[in-house]
């Protein structure tokens, strides 16, 4: 057969897979090679220079112009040194992808002669033709044009790619009248209003604790496939995940990717990743199979969360990129394959403090175990009273098919602490206010500490299933989707813990007002936080029906859909939260939401647009090819003389196919009336409800079911679309 299907499979065999990729140096030799470091900045700067540099980078003041320019001349110098001759300013706008826009350092004065230059306007601030990125009505209302600014706290880098090296500067990105057009922006507000927050309340327990930093360690979860075969299936180059194709006969069930040996062939694209990587100062740590085929996984050290974002979305570049090169294509997609699990990006969160302590590890004192049960509380309350927002911060086209299928975390948020904590929670909880003065010191010499490894035992089997699980010194946060910008449940959860501490030290300092002691105070509102949001907890299988039902006892909130699940971005709470603590005004609120909708509308109209394309032109001709060869055996059979049980079962292939083409047509025309019906709704949230309910959920799963019996009894050299199997075994 002549289908791309058949030239990709034969491709593969004929070139066996050993792509020797370069051993690897030892990482250390190579990371940050390509990185504006401080302690590369030292080399290239002037003492003024290099002090405005690092004040600037740890959030502290703004560059003055002079500095701007002296900066940006080192950076130059350093940047020249290694061959470069572009710049570009990084940034990440609503797309939810990474942006450049790449100028030449080389420029002519006004006397025609020719010169290198990059100033400190350049480096600062530059103006982005913003009109072809997302502002849901914000620059109709507002401005047409953008800036990017300079954002020292992650430095500068030198990106390589076969078109030549450009120094990139990581920016945030704003509308000319202030809106932030990105996702880099509010995420720094919320840091720095969790910043605060929890520096005052750390003042209970240590007053050197000066800077509370939000830590971010995410692990990104992708497939690999060969990216012949990639390229033979239209959905996958359209949508990233196949709308289409019948379970392979073996699948995940053996089990036997999971921490099995890398394929070579993948494993010579991981070192090649990893490498690039290392030079951009990304700190890889890990690298491993998945649990369904051709998926793996890979993590860094934990970072702080600002930079940890601009790593992860650098890396899914790096590795797009690096693909190619391997012919491979790499699906970030949260649900790549029916009946195989989907890719998450667990982000692991935490709070360090300037003295070296992780808020969220429990402590060996009384004192730090009464700071570790404060932070930890507060968490707790937090995704509490914030679980819509934290739902809405997920929710995407693609995590969709991810949450609540049976191997992710459910759209409920619930929170796994392990049975220790459990215990150590429910003894808090019992007792009746004025017995703390007594009680509190045995139960603050709880060694929580030495509890923890029970924990960390629970936690193997157990916490898979809590979209949000206590690690022993940190929370993983599971149900963000694999190609997500981290940045946005991290903005939610940080400001959402913000305000929480914020409220908490509220009450802490009243009850001292009255007279009470400060360890009796905070020990009441460690009470009270735990009767208040005790419902969020939940140690059992977030995979079983029975959690849906007890959820919805229990009053927590349970939303499949997105559009629906979005409503937490323009609710009365969202605005109070985010208005108070200033990271969104209620504009940007408002052009968030529209611009999420309007992104879930496009994506599932692709597919919709893709799925009746595929069947309608490739999947019905093949089976009516073959059912025209069955027909003609079957007349050549009875023009023999042959007796009707001779083909009864060709009859019965026909009429089965006659059948399954049926229902897909009917169901194809139906899912194009529903398209133009939710097109034709003027209210956009009311357009994508209507995608949600009847052209995705009434059609997408029915069609594809037809069209997947087909596949199992159309001739294999008339299936044009490469199969599971090859998806996702060969390589
Ligand atoms: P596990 O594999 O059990 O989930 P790991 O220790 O391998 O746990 O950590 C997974 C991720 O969590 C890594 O990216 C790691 O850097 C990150 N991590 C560890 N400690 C913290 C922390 N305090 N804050 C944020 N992330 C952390
Ligand atoms: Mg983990």
């Amino acid at each position: 057969m002549d289908s791309l299907r058949f030239h990709a499979v034969k491709k593969i065999s004929l070139n066996p897979t050993h792509q020797e990729g370069e051993y690897a140096e030892r990482v250390t030799s190579i990371f940050n090679e390509n990185v504006f470091t401080l302690e590369t900045a030292r080399n290239y700067l002037s003492d003024e220079a290099f002090k405005s540099l690092v004040t600037s980078a740890k959030g502290g003041k703004k560059v003055d112009r002079n500095m701007g320019n002296q900066i940006a001349l080192g950076m130059k110098a350093w940047a020249e040194s290694k061959n470069v001759t572009h710049y570009t300013h990084w940034f990440q706008p609503l797309t939810g992808l990474s942006a450049e826009k790449h100028d030449s350092f080389f420029t002519l004065k006004s006397d025609g002669t020719a010169i290198e230059e990059f100033e400190g306007n350049a480096l600062i601030q530059q103006e982005p033709d913003a009109s072809s990125f997302p502002s849901g009505g914000l620059r109709a209302t507002f401005e047409a044009r953008g800036y990017t600014a300079w954002d020292p706290s992650s430095p500068a880098f030198i990106m390589e790619t076969a078109e030549g090296k450009t120094l990139c500067i990581p920016t945030i990105f704003v509308a000319y009248t202030g809106e932030s057009l990105d996702t880099k922006t509010p995420l720094l507000k919320a840091l720095n209003a969790l910043d605060k927050s929890a520096v005052d309340v750390c003042q209970y327990f240590d007053k050197n604790i000066s800077k509370v930093n939000a830590t971010l360690g995410w692990e990104q979860e992708y497939f690999v496939i060969d990216s012949g075969i990639a390229n033979a299936r239209p959905d996958i180059q359209l949508t990233g995940r196949t709308l289409i194709g019948h379970a392979p006969a073996k699948g995940q069930q053996l089990d036997d990717h999971y921490f099995g040996a890398i394929p070579e062939r993948v494993y010579a694209f991981m070192r090649d990743y990893e490498k690039e990587s290392y030079k951009l100062g990304i700190p890889l740590r890990t690298r491993h199979n998945e649990v369904a085929p051709a998926q793996f996984e890979c993590a860094p050290i934990f970072e702080e969360t600002n930079l940890a974002v601009d790593h992860n979305t650098l890396l899914m570049d790096i590795m797009s990129r690096v693909a190619k090169k391997h012919n491979l294509t790499v699906l970030f997609h949260e649900k790549p394959f029916a009946g195989v699990n989907g890719s998450g990006k667990h982000n692991n969160w935490s709070l360090s403090t300037d003295t070296g302590i992780n808020l969220l590890a429990p402590g060996k004192t009384p004192k730090t175990n009464l700071m570790f049960l404060t932070f930890f509380v507060n968490a707790i309350k937090a995704v509490h009273d914030y679980a819509g927002l934290l739902r809405a911060s997920i929710a995407s086209a693609g995590n969709e098919y991810r949450l609540g299928a049976n191997e992710a975390p459910p759209a409920v948020m619930s929170i796994f602490i392990g049975k220790y904590l459990t215990k150590v929670l429910n003894q808090i909880e019992k007792r009746v206010g004025d017995d703390f003065d007594e009680q509190d010191e045995a139960l603050l010499k709880l060694d929580i500490h030495k509890g923890i490894p029970e924990l960390m035992l629970d936690n193997t089997d157990r916490n898979r299933t809590s979209p949000f699980a206590f690690t022993g010194n940190k929370f993983e946060y599971r149900a963000v989707g694999s190609s997500a910008n981290c940045a946005i449940p991290m903005t939610v959860l940080n400001t959402a813990m913000a305000e929480t501490l914020k409220n908490f030290k509220l009450e802490v300092d009243a009850l001292i007002e009255t007279g009470e002691k400060k360890e009796v105070a905070i020990m009441q509102t460690i009470q009270k936080y735990i009767v208040e949001s005790k419902s969020v907890l939940f140690e059992g299988d977030g995979y079983s029906s029975n959690w849906e039902k007890e959820a919805l006892k229990r009053g927590l909130e349970n939303i499949k859909s997105t559009p629906h699940s979005l409503d937490a971005f323009v609710s009365e709470k969202a605005e109070h939260l985010f208005l108070s603590n200033n990271i969104f005004t209620k504009t940007e609120l408002e052009a968030r939401h529209e611009i999420m909708l309007e992104s879930y509308i496009k994506k599932i109209q692709i597919e919709a647009r893709v799925l009746g394309d595929l069947v309608t032109t490739i999947i019905i001709p093949g089976a009516i090819k073959y059912q025209n060869n069955l027909l003609t055996n079957i007349k050549l059979l009875k023009e023999t003389g042959f007796p009707v049980q001779a083909y009864k079962a060709q009859i019965e292939i026909v009429e089965k196919i006659s059948e399954h083409i049926n229902i897909i047509s009917e169901n194809v025309t139906s899912m194009i009336e529903a398209r133009k019906k939710a097109n034709d709704i003027d209210d956009i949230r009311q357009t994508a409800i209507e995608y949600y309910e009847n052209v995705k959920e009434k059609h997408f799963r029915k069609i594809r079911y037809h069209a997947d019996k087909l596949e199992l009894i159309v001739d294999d050299s008339f299936w044009a679309l490469p199969k599971y199997r090859e998806l996702l075994f060969m390589r």
